[in-house]
């Protein structure tokens, strides 16, 4: 299930370069371009789907084994004193590549060489009713 115009369908296929890191029999990961920190890269499955709605949770399930596996390796090999796993589901939500993909993203402490980082919305305490407003929305 491959995507012809999918620059990832590419990657993965070779017929676009990338820098290979991790492979196994359902998933690739290679360095993402522009990287947000040193190591930053991208978890995808080989199957295309557009997005985190459309990935089936067994398809999920492997690529968080996989980027579990490159977080371990990015701590013990380039020192990363944390991570954060990104997934970016829809353009509002700032994706630009519509093959699902984890970024996984080493973090360094006190590095703003190799990590310029920050939180991007500042935590404020949110009005009580319309968070269990919402709750009562979302509760199933
Ligand atoms: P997102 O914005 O969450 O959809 O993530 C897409 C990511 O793909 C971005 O971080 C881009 O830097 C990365 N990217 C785009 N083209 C390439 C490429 N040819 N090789 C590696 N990473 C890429
Ligand atoms: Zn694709």
């Amino acid at each position: 299930m491959t995507d012809p115009g999918c620059l990832f369908c590419k990657i993965i296929t070779g017929d676009i370069p990338s820098a290979r890191i991790d492979e196994d029999e359902h998933t690739f990961t290679f360095m993402d371009i522009n990287p947000a920190t040193r190591g930053h890269a991208l978890v995808v499955p080989k199957r295309h789907y557009r997005d985190l709605l459309e990935v089936p949770p067994e398809e999920l399930a492997r690529v968080a084994a996989s980027a579990q596996r490159v977080a371990a390796r990015v701590t013990t090999k380039l020192g990363a004193d944390g991570v954060n796993l990104l997934n970016s589901c829809g353009q509002a939500a700032w994706q630009t590549v519509f093959h699902f993909h984890m970024h996984v993203i080493p973090r360094y402490a006190d590095d703003p060489i190799r990590d310029s980082l920050r939180l991007p919305w500042v935590p404020a305490a949110g009005d009580l009713d319309d968070i269990r407003a919402t709750a009562e929305v979302l509760n199933t």
